[in-house]
């Protein structure tokens, strides 16, 4: 699924703007503040556990793969310990009390019970405060940060609303996200294609019902 941004006018808004669809990419940046991940333990335990189902690590088909897999969890877990509001350096002032929607912003993330993927999309909108708006790419690459990381989905839904309403002291924040479990459709009943649905609310959008009523049909 592609990511849309919309500008939607609401009843708590007077103007109205529109603004083109923009796509977002995922990339895996090297942020400067990501932790040291220690490569050379984790092929040394993947090894163990290989070891431990009864397989030969040198075997052809294994011998690469515990540094193979040690540089897969140093990209899913790059953004350890980052402070996701640190990303929202860029604030523009803008006459604008328009409610900002991101809808479809792709991510995985790494299931902390499990060490498995979830994966899905988060959807994401807010209410800027005095004008004040931040670019669109950095709500998508807040979504990124709070991913790769050691996660539950009910927490990141969480992290991602609070780094916003930090970030840009906006006037609400609303975070749904959709994800499927690799934990669930792999294992047991196998619910394959289950998708859980978590939301998190701050500002206006936390203490007002009917505000909360519009902007999460917004986000439908
Ligand atoms: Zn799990």
């Amino acid at each position: 699924m592609e990511a849309s941004v919309s500008l939607l006018p609401c009843a708590f808004s007077q103007k109205t703007k529109e603004s083109p669809a923009t796509k977002f990419v995922q990339t895996v940046p090297q942020n400067s503040l990501a932790k040291e991940v220690d490569v050379d333990k984790i092929a040394a335990a993947v090894e163990m556990i290989l070891e431990a189902i009864g397989e030969d690590p040198q075997r052809a088909g294994l011998v690469d793969t515990p540094q193979r897999v040690a540089r897969l969890y140093q990209e899913l877990c790059y953004s350890t310990g980052v402070d996701a509001a640190s990303e929202i350096t860029c604030k523009f002032q803008e006459e604008t009390e328009s409610l900002v929607v991101v809808k479809g912003i792709e991510f995985t993330s790494l299931c902390e019970h499990h060490l498995v993927p979830f994966l899905g999309v988060a959807h994401v909108a807010y209410l800027p405060s005095n004008g004040m708006i931040t670019g669109l790419s950095k709500l998508a690459r807040v979504v990124e940060l709070t991913a790769r990381r050691l996660q539950v989905q009910e927490r990141m839904t969480e992290e991602i609303a609070a780094a916003i309403f930090e970030g840009i002291e906006a006037q609400g924040v609303c975070v749904v996200l959709e994800a499927e479990h690799m934990c669930m459709s792999m294992r047991g009943i196998k619910k394959a294609g289950a998708r859980t649905v978590t939301s998190a609310f701050r500002g206006l959008f936390k203490t007002d019902k009917q505000s909360r009523a519009e902007v999460l049909s917004h986000l439908k």
